[in-house]
């Protein structure tokens, strides 16, 4: 494909702002078509999120920050589901069946998400760490705007903000959108922001950085003053709760949902601790090594599993571990042979491992394919 699958808006990286939008277009990519349907079902909010991409615009021209925007439509793929999500794709979308999403085998699949949702979040992320490296980790605002009846129920509020486990964006947020005259403000509503995987769980509440959803009623942001309107009274309540909580907004916390369900990480949860900004390198190389012996470990284990079998597989096996650790000592200086290294990696002498746990059918020809 030909365009990246999202837009940025330069912005300034020192304002410590990251504004999101997942749902900012309706743009099905040429090989689709209309994925089956009526050209003007692409113009309703299954496809995306009306006004949202303008107010985000807004905001970010007002408060002069970055932003990154999707350059396709929900239908295709919704990059504000987790890969797990059975929503990831929707085949019935409001009722409606989406027919060029019906029974997708695995490659197609793979295919929106190597193309289009996977180029968005690197971008996000890639984003994140240019901010957090500067010393100031970006607190992040995810714009989204929801219909304003849904299966014929009027929804009453203006505004609503989304938020899961990290209290300090959302909170204030909705302090300072309640001191708005005339405005309903909603709090997880109309919808949770407890959807595990979507945006700003896999950006915000792994990675600690303060964040919100903030969702505007789809009628009152249609039209270019409201847009203009909504960008400016979130650039101000923004503003008033940086200067605020600026302290607390920029830190890096981490508020429970990183190890739910990771055992023995239960130290991390809990209570909101601070963590260092970026993690040192001697961290990151012990992570690495720890990550390296467990490999290791599990390859001493699974003898049942084959160097032939992994090379066919994965096109390494291993002596090919035992060949790059060879290689990282020798650019260290350090002279180690291809059998001690094999060592290293097998835990034994490689003859003695051969001698107990090659099996004769590794020997037989293989069946090729392709
Ligand atoms: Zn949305």
């Amino acid at each position: 494909m030909g365009a990246k699958p999202y837009r940025s808006i330069e912005g300034d990286a020192g304002t410590g702002l990251l504004i999101l939008c997942d749902h900012a277009e309706n743009t099905i990519p040429e090989p689709y078509g209309t994925l089956g349907l009526k050209p003007q079902d692409l113009h309703r909010h299954i496809a995306y999120d009306l006004g949202a991409a303008a107010v985000a615009e807004r905001l970010a021209e007002a408060l002069g920050a970055p932003a990154i925007l999707s350059r396709f439509s929900r239908l295709l793929i919704d990059p504000n589901r987790g890969l797990d999500d059975p929503t990831l794709i929707m085949q019935i979308s409001d009722g409606l069946v989406v027919p060029g999403n019906v029974g997708l085998g695995p490659e197609e699949i793979e295919a929106r998400i190597e193309h289009y949702y996977r180029p968005y979040h690197q971008a996000i992320e890639r984003q994140v760490e240019a901010v957090v490296a500067l010393g100031k980790p970006p607190v992040i605002v995810s714009m989204h705007s929801f219909t304003q009846a849904w299966k014929g129920v009027p929804r009453p509020w203006a505004v609503g903000v989304l938020w899961d486990k990290d209290p300090r964006l959302a909170l204030a947020l909705l302090e300072a959108l309640r001191t708005i005259p005339g405005i309903e403000v909603g709090d997880n509503v109309p919808y949770s922001g407890q959807l595990k995987g979507d945006t700003l769980y896999r950006h915000g509440t792994t990675r600690g950085l303060a964040h919100a959803l903030v969702e505007i009623r789809q009628d009152l942001i249609l039209a270019p003053e409201g847009q203009a309107e909504w960008g400016m009274r979130l650039a101000h309540v923004l503003r008033t709760v940086l200067s605020d909580a600026s302290s607390a907004l920029h830190a890096i916390e981490l508020h429970g949902s990183l190890t739910d369900g990771v055992p023995g990480a239960s130290a991390a949860s809990g209570p909101a601790r601070n963590g260092p900004p970026v993690m040192d390198e001697r961290t990151k190389v012990e992570l690495e090594a720890a990550a390296f012996r467990r490999l290791v470990g599990h390859l001493r284990a699974r003898t049942d599993v084959q160097n032939i079998d992994l090379m066919e597989l994965a096109g390494f096996c291993r002596n090919c571990l035992a060949a790059w650790y060879q290689e990282a000592a020798a650019a260290k200086g350090l002279s180690l042979s291809k059998e001690e290294a094999r060592e290293i990696v097998y835990g034994l002498a490689y003859e003695t491992w051969k001698a107990k746990h090659q099996t004769d059918a590794s020997a037989k020809p293989r069946k090729r394919t392709g």
